[in-house]
């Protein structure tokens, strides 16, 4: 069904602010106002929550979490970026793997699933996820997802 992604997206980031769990801010940036494509609500905004929950739990200091989404002919394009804990090299191999959690989390909680879910949910809608990290210094993920009119 087609459903405003920009609206989605939104609403998605507005639920997480309602939440007093988390302290940081999370600043979203679109290059377009509306935008409309074919794409199942409840797979995108399990996605979203997951990577932006992360975004947010993995920066300790409480710095502000980015979310940018930016369009091409083909795709959309989300980025997600935190100034945080980051991913140690030796961990960013597996990251997708189910219970698979790197090194440096210390004390905070998880499971290791969450990211597992998130590329399966990417995959059913024949996308791809990426990601850049630098250990201290914070993380950058970026999903990709087809536009279908
Ligand atoms: P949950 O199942 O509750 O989401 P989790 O957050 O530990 O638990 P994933 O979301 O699958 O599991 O993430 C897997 C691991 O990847 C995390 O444990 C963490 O080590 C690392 N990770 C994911 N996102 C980030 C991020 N934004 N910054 C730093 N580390 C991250
Ligand atoms: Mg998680």
């Amino acid at each position: 069904q087609p459903i405003d992604v920009v609206k989605l997206t939104k609403a998605t980031i507005d639920l997480l602010k309602e939440s007093d769990y988390y302290m940081a801010d999370i600043i979203f940036t679109s290059t377009k106002e509306v935008f409309i494509s074919k794409v199942d609500e409840f797979l995108l905004t399990t996605i979203l929550t997951n990577l932006l929950t992360n975004a947010l739990k993995y920066s300790i200091n409480g710095e502000d979490v980015q979310i940018m989404l930016e369009f091409d002919d083909e795709s959309m394009m989300f980025k997600i970026i935190d100034k945080g804990i980051g991913i140690p090299k030796v961990d960013q191999k597996n990251l997708f793997e189910s219970f698979h959690r790197a090194s440096n989390v210390g004390k905070i909680v998880g499971t290791g699933l969450g990211l597992t879910i998130v590329k399966d949910f990417i995959d059913i809608h024949k996308g791809s996820i990426s990601f850049k990290s630098k250990e201290n210094e914070g993380t950058t993920f970026i999903v990709k997802i087809p536009i279908v009119p």
